[in-house]
C-alpha cells in the first residue's frame, strides 16, 4: 500500500493536502483491498487518484482602479462514476492545484455517501474576494465563468459554492453562464430561492452536521442537550452549526474568522447569532466586532508563533471545527481530550491534521470525518439538481426531512461498515470504506476507462 501512495506523490510533488487526503484513504480501505482482490486488480484506488480532468485558465479582470489584474482559475473533475461531476468552487489566495485535489477527492467519499447519483468535482481560484468592492466581485466571476461555461453542465458538472463563494457569487455566474448559453439549466447549485434554489440549502451543511452529531451521541445514548459547544469559523457552515446546536438545546461559546476568535461564556443566543450573521453575511465585517456588542464575550486575536489555537483548548463537551483544513494539529487534539471534549464533528473538509484524528481516535473521543458529517451540503445540493431536473420545488420541511434522514443512513452506513471490517464506532474508516466500494464497483461495472 505503501507503494501507491509513494507513487502518489512522486507523481504530485509539492502538493502535501493531496497526499494527506490520499494517506486516509488508502489506509482505511486496506482491509477491503485485502478481502476483496478485484479492486486491486482493476486498480482502483490508483484510477480514483488521477483527476479525469484538471482544466487550469487564466481569468484576467479590471479592478475599480482601472487596473489589470491576473487569476488562476481551476476545475477539477475528479471520478464521474455515479453521477455528474458535483462539487463546490472555492475564491481564496491559497488555491491551487493540491488544494483543490484534495477537496475533489474527498468530494468523491462525500458524495457516494449521500446516497445521490452524484461524481466528485472541485474547482475555484486564487482571487481573494477579502476586501473587494461587489462591482469587482461581479467582474471577477464573470470572466471566471465566461471559461468555466464551456467545461461544465447540468448533466456533466454542477459547481457549487465552497470559502468564499456564497449566494453573490453563485449569482454573478449564473447570470453569465446563462447569458452565453442562452438556457436556463441547474448548472450550478445554490442558487437563489426565488430563480432555482432549493429552500434549506444555505442551511443545509451546518444543520446536516448537528443532526450527524446528533446521531452520533444517541447511538451512545446521549444528546445535545446542555452540551457546550466550541465552533470554529463564522461563514455559512458555522453559522448554522450555531443555529441547529441551540434548536438542540446546546450552548456554543465560540466563533471564529481567520483573524481570531470569540469566546462567549454565557453562550451565542440565537439573538446574537442574527448579529454574527448580519456582521458576516452583509456587512462582510470580522468576528472581533462581537465583543463591542456583547460584553459577555472576549476575543482573542491570532498570534503569528502560536503553537496550538486556544479556541480549542477551552473546556467543552463537542467541537465543531468550520473553518479550513488542517486547522486542527496534535496540540489542539490534545487539549481536547485533556479538557473532556468527548466529540469531535468536522463541518470543515479534513480540519485536523492525522496526527490529531490518531490522537483523538486512541482516546475514545467519537470522531466525524468531514466527508460523512458536512455532507449536508452537498446532499441538498443533490436535492436542489433534483427539483430542477423536475421544473419544481420542494416545501423546507420536506428538504430538511431528507437532510435529516440522509444524515441518519450516512450515520448508518459508517457504523455498519466499520463494524464489518473490525472498527467498531470509527467513523472515519467507515465512511471511506461505505464511499469507497459503492464508487469502485460502479468504476469495475463500467470497464477500463
Ligand atoms: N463545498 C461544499 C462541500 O465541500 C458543497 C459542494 C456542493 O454543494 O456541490 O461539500
Amino acid at each position: 500500500m505503501s507503494e501507491i501512495l509513494e507513487n502518489i506523490k512522486d507523481r504530485n510533488p509539492g502538493e502535501p493536502e493531496f497526499h494527506q487526503a490520499a494517506e486516509e484513504v488508502i489506509d482505511a480501505i486496506k482491509p477491503v483491498l485485502d478481502k476483496n482482490p478485484k479492486y486491486r486488480k482493476h486498480k482502483i484506488i490508483e484510477r480514483m487518484l488521477e483527476p479525469e480532468r484538471v482544466v487550469s485558465f487564466r481569468v484576467t479582470w479590471m479592478d475599480d482602479n482601472g487596473e489589470i489584474q491576473i487569476n488562476r482559475g481551476y476545475r477539477v473533475q475528479m471520478n464521474s462514476a455515479i453521477g455528474p461531476y458535483k462539487g463546490g468552487l472555492r475564491f481564496h489566495p491559497s488555491v491551487y492545484p493540491g488544494i483543490l485535489k484534495f477537496l475533489a477527492f474527498e468530494q468523491i467519499f462525500k458524495n457516494a455517501l449521500t446516497g445521490l447519483p452524484m461524481g466528485g468535482g472541485k474547482g475555484g481560484s486564487d482571487f481573494n474576494p477579502k476586501g473587494k468592492s461587489d462591482a469587482e466581485v461581479m467582474r471577477f466571476c464573470q470572466n471566471f465563468f465566461i471559461e468555466m461555461t464551456r467545461h461544465i453542465g447540468h448533466r456533466v458538472d454542477v459547481p457549487a459554492g465552497d470559502i468564499g463563494v456564497g449566494a453573490r457569487e453563485i449569482g454573478y455566474m449564473f447570470g453569465t453562464h446563462k447569458r452565453l448559453t442562452n438556457e436556463f439549466t441547474g448548472v450550478l447549485t445554490g442558487k437563489g430561492v426565488g430563480w432555482g434554489g432549493s429552500l434549506m440549502r444555505t442551511e443545509a451543511t451546518g444543520y446536516g452536521l448537528i443532526y450527524f452529531a446528533q446521531n452520533m451521541l444517541e447511538h451512545k445514548d446521549d444528546s445535545m442537550e446542555d452540551k457546550v459547544c466550541l465552533i470554529s469559523g463564522s461563514g455559512n457552515v458555522a453559522q448554522h452549526a450555531i443555529e441547529k446546536i441551540l434548536h438542540m438545546g446546546g450552548k456554543p461559546v465560540t466563533a471564529s474568522d481567520s483573524s481570531g476568535y470569540i469566546y462567549d461564556e454565557e453562550g451565542i443566543t440565537q439573538e446574537k447569532l442574527d448579529f454574527i450573521k448580519d456582521l458576516k453575511n452583509n456587512k462582510r465585517g470580522r468576528i472581533k466586532e462581537y465583543v463591542d456588542e456583547y460584553s459577555s464575550a472576549e476575543y482573542h486575536e491570532n498570534k503569528d508563533d502560536e503553537e496550538f489555537n486556544p479556541l480549542w483548548d477551552i473546556k467543552a463537551d463537542c467541537a465543531f471545527p468550520c473553518a479550513t483544513q488542517n486547522e486542527v494539529n496534535l496540540k489542539d487534539a490534545e487539549n481536547m481530550v485533556k479538557n473532556g471534549v468527548k466529540l469531535i464533528g468536522e463541518g470543515a473538509n479534513m480540519p485536523l491534521i492525522k496526527d490529531a484524528i490518531d490522537h483523538v481516535l486512541e482516546n475514545d473521543v467519537l470522531y466525524s470525518p468531514g466527508k460523512a458529517s458536512n455532507a449536508g451540503g452537498v446532499a441538498t445540493s443533490g436535492i436542489e439538481m433534483m427539483q430542477n431536473y423536475l421544473g419544481s420545488y420542494f416545501t423546507s420541511e420536506e428538504v430538511d426531512n431528507r437532510l435529516k434522514n440522509i444524515m441518519k443512513d450516512i450515520h448508518e452506513n459508517c457504523l455498519s461498515a466499520a463494524e464489518e471490517y473490525g472498527h467498531k464506532d470509527n467513523y472515519m474508516i467507515g465512511a471511506n470504506i461505505s464511499g469507497f466500494i459503492k464508487v469502485a464497483d460502479a468504476m469495475i461495472a463500467q470497464g477500463v476507462i
